[in-house]
């Protein structure tokens, strides 16, 4: 893992990547000013930042993909 530097000071940030959906997703940290930001990717140097709003779409779309399978959407929607 490469570390990078806070945007906001010069502490070092902490990673975490995990996967979301097959993807690589990192989550960046720092314990100093309490940054966080969540990147695309593995924890390489050309890193995308990407909105959390995204990530926690993805997170309850994995949720959603995991739980079990409702026999027909539409008719749930019609309630
Ligand atoms: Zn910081």
């Amino acid at each position: 893992m490469s570390a990078a530097q806070c945007p906001c000071c010069p502490n070092t940030l902490v990673s975490i990547s995990i996967t979301i959906s097959g993807e690589r997703r990192t989550m960046r940290s720092c314990s100093r000013c309490g940054y966080r930001g969540w990147y695309a990717g593995d924890s390489t140097d050309r890193l995308e930042r990407i909105a959390l709003s995204g990530v926690l779409d993805e997170i309850s779309d994995e949720r959603r993909a995991n739980a079990p399978r409702r026999s027909d959407p539409l008719s749930i929607a019609g309630r």
